[in-house]
């Protein structure tokens, strides 16, 4: 294995891996590296997610602009790319549920912000509760906002697929290899693997998920930032109940700062159905288990109460939704009477098998503020991607090109080839709407 390169991506998630593929498309020239702890790419949360290719309408266009242009395009451009390459990509919309009248008014604020951030009237229609009955006669709602432009994949799948895409570009995937350390060097990145081998890099890109944190404070950046992780568990629906909707149902949040805590009624791209995922407060980003959990609860809670996290803790209304999940995680009947809310033919006692859990991790600022946008950070030699959440496996192609583009225009990684076709698109293309 070489020891130098141009620029060393640390996450195989479906953010480095996309990141990756621009690179190696646009710099035939630059050694590009990719590092990955686990033994294949989207090992962690890009390979466990609900698999939804959202439309933006849960996006506020003022405070996750970022997110909501490139969930946008993203859709687009997961389409275009699964029929390329023949993966499995399904348009079959979803379904989000008004419990009770006041959420009405949550639904026409959706409807708004879903057409502020690019949706058509053909593409998300609010419906009386009469008038989704004859659609969906199992669901149970005041209202609903059906929005036809949204879809299903597996993003394991999707990522794995563009990791191959830039291997072939040049790209070098460094697997079951964990980065221990990163220390400038004569002007150089030396960056250890596994406690022992030692690359070089002229640049570093942060895009290590749930460590994308501490990575940033190792180098001496976002230092005002800290990090919450939750986990997000699934229970697996039997065969009977698979054909009880036609489309993936959610629900108006009830706590809106906290959109991604109710559990949804699941159809995945492959047909199975599933209702999760709830949010329990973990100590690791790979906090799946008890074990990993004790390990870490003392550190995660000595750097936790000693910043801006620690206003987080002590604030009353996440002290109640902490508790609400911790109870959903130990009940299953608690987590399942959530979706049952909306589909009463539910019975928790045939629901046996539990899904893949996976992780998010929220940053939080110095005020103990959760952050709702994505975070990006420019260093002389290095660029970190912080709070890369949902609906972060959707935007992940055109967020990437946005990227790319910033580092060349900041003068931190030049384009060699700004024209370059990358897969179906022109470089040039993707940049254009966002
Ligand atoms: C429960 C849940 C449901 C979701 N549902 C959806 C959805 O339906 N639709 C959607 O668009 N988005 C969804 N998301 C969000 C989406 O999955 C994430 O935004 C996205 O996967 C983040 O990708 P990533 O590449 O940044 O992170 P990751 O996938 O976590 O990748 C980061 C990688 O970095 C590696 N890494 C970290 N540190 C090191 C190190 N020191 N050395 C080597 N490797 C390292 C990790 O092993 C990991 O593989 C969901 C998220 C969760 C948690």
């Amino acid at each position: 294995m070489s020891h130098s390169f141009d620029i060393v991506i640390v996450g195989g998630g479906i953010l480095g891996t996309s990141i990756s593929y621009y690179l190696s498309c646009l710099n035939k020239s630059k050694k590009i590296a990719v590092i990955e702890q686990a033994h294949n790419v989207a090992f962690h949360t890009s390979g466990r997610n609900t698999g939804k290719v959202h439309a933006p309408y849960l996006y506020n266009p003022e405070k996750k602009k970022l997110f909501a242009k490139a969930a946008f395009r993203g859709y687009e451009m997961w389409e275009e790319y699964a029929a390329l390459r023949n993966l499995p990509f399904k348009k079959d919309g979803v379904i989000e549920v008004a419990l009770e009248q006041k959420d009405i008014r949550v639904l026409e604020k959706y409807l708004k912000w879903g057409k502020q951030n690019g949706l058509e009237d053909s593409d998300i229609k609010l419906m009386s509760n009469t008038e989704l009955r004859k659609i969906e006669p199992e669901i149970k709602c005041e209202a609903a906002l059906y929005v036809y432009k949204d879809g299903s994949a597996d993003y394991s799948i999707f990522t794995d697929s563009v990791m191959k895409d830039s291997q072939a570009n040049g790209t070098k995937l460094i697997l079951d290899t964990r980065v221990t350390r990163i220390k400038k060097e004569h002007g150089k990145w030396e960056i250890t693997l596994d406690g022992e081998h030692k690359i070089f890099a002229k640049f570093l890109i942060n895009a290590a998920g749930g460590e994308a944190v501490n990575i940033a404070h190792d180098v001496g950046v976002a230092e005002e930032f800290t990090d919450v992780h939750f986990r997000g568990e699934y229970w697996r629906a039997p065969k009977e109940y698979h054909d009880l909707t036609k489309t993936s149902v959610y629900s108006v949040p009830e706590f809106p700062d906290y959109p991604f805590l109710d559990p949804h009624w699941i159809i995945r791209v492959d047909g199975r159905c599933e209702i999760g995922p709830n949010a329990v407060p973990v100590f690791s980003p790979y906090g799946y288990s008890k074990t990993e959990n004790i390990k870490e609860f003392v550190p995660k809670m000595l750097e936790m109460l000693g910043s801006g996290a620690r206003k987080a803790i002590f604030d009353k209304q996440f002290q109640k939704l902490a508790i609400n999940e911790i109870q959903s995680s130990m009940s299953k009947s608690a987590m399942i009477g959530r979706v049952k809310r909306f589909l009463p033919k539910i019975n928790a006692d045939k629901i046996t098998e539990k899904g893949t859990a996976g992780i998010r991790s929220s940053v939080i600022d110095g005020d103990g503020k959760f952050v709702p946008d994505a975070i990006l950070i420019d260093d002389d030699m290095s660029f970190h991607i912080l709070n890369y959440n949902s609906p972060g496996a959707t935007g992940a192609l055109p967020f990437s090109a946005h990227i790319v583009n910033h580092l060349d225009m900041v003068g931190l990684v030049k384009i060699e080839d700004p024209n370059a076709q990358c897969g179906p698109w022109k470089f040039g293309s993707i940049i254009d709407g966002l």
